[in-house]
C-alpha cells in the first residue's frame, strides 16, 4: 500500500525513497544549520505512557493528518507507527535521534563521573531506609558491625583461654601421674590394677 506523498512523488520521477531522504533532511537541524555539531546520545528525560489513549474511540480516516490517524504518532518526525514496538523502535532509533540533534554515539563516561553516580546511588538507598538511623544518628549498620567485631574479638579470647587452661591441665596430669609412679615405686607398687604386693 502507499500514501498519497509517494504517489505524488513518482510523478515527478522521485521514488519513494529519494522523498523519505529528502524530508529526513529537511528535518535533521544539521542540515537545517541550527546546529554545528550533533550531541552524543541523551536519555529521555520523560516517561513514555504507551497506553495513553487505550480504550479511547476515534474515527479514522484515510485523508486525515497522520497526528489523527490510527496508531503512534511522532511529532519529530511527522510520522504514525502502528504498534508500540515499533514506535519504540522508532524513538530509539538512528532517524529519529538524528532528527532531535543527536548523533548514535553514547559519550564515554569518566572513572569519576561512575565513582560519583556509585556515590549518589548510594546516598538514595541510605535516604530510603529510615530503620537504619538510630535517635542518636549512629548508623544501625556501622554499631551491628562494631558489636559483630567485639564478639568475634571475645570468641577468640575465650578460645584462646580455653586452650591455655587445656595445655595447663594436661601438664598438671602428667606431672601428677609421673609424681604417682615415682610415690608407687617408692612404696614398692608396680602400678594400679595389679594384686601383687
Ligand atoms: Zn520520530
Amino acid at each position: 500500500m502507499q500514501g498519497p506523498e509517494e504517489k505524488e512523488a513518482e510523478k515527478d520521477g522521485e521514488t519513494a525513497l529519494d522523498i523519505r531522504k529528502r524530508k529526513r533532511l529537511e528535518r535533521d537541524p544539521l542540515h537545517q544549520g541550527l546546529i554545528v555539531q550533533r550531541s552524543h546520545l541523551k536519555g529521555r528525560e520523560y516517561q513514555i505512557d504507551l497506553a495513553a489513549r487505550l480504550g479511547k474511540t476515534q474515527v479514522v480516516g484515510v485523508n486525515m493528518p497522520l497526528n489523527q490517524q490510527a496508531g503512534y504518532y511522532c511529532s519529530v518526525c511527522d510520522c504514525i507507527l502502528r504498534d508500540s514496538q515499533s514506535y519504540l523502535d522508532h524513538i530509539n532509533g538512528k532517524w529519529h535521534n538524528r532528527a532531535l540533534g543527536m548523533t548514535m554515539r553514547v559519550e564515554k563516561s569518566t572513572v569519576d563521573q561512575v565513582r560519583k553516580r556509585l556515590e549518589e546511588n548510594k546516598k538514595k538507598k541510605e535516604e530510603k531506609n529510615d530503620d537504619d538511623y538510630l535517635p542518636d544518628g549512629i548508623d544501625r549498620r556501622i554499631l551491628e558491625a562494631e558489636q559483630a567485631e567485639e564478639r568475634a574479638q571475645e570468641e577468640k579470647r575465650t578460645r584462646k583461654l580455653e586452650k591455655k587452661q587445656k595445655e595447663r591441665q594436661q601438664r598438671e596430669e602428667e606431672e601428677t601421674e609421673g609424681a604417682d609412679a615415682d610415690m608407687m615405686a617408692v612404696m614398692g607398687f608396680g602400678g594400679f590394677g595389679t594384686t601383687k604386693k
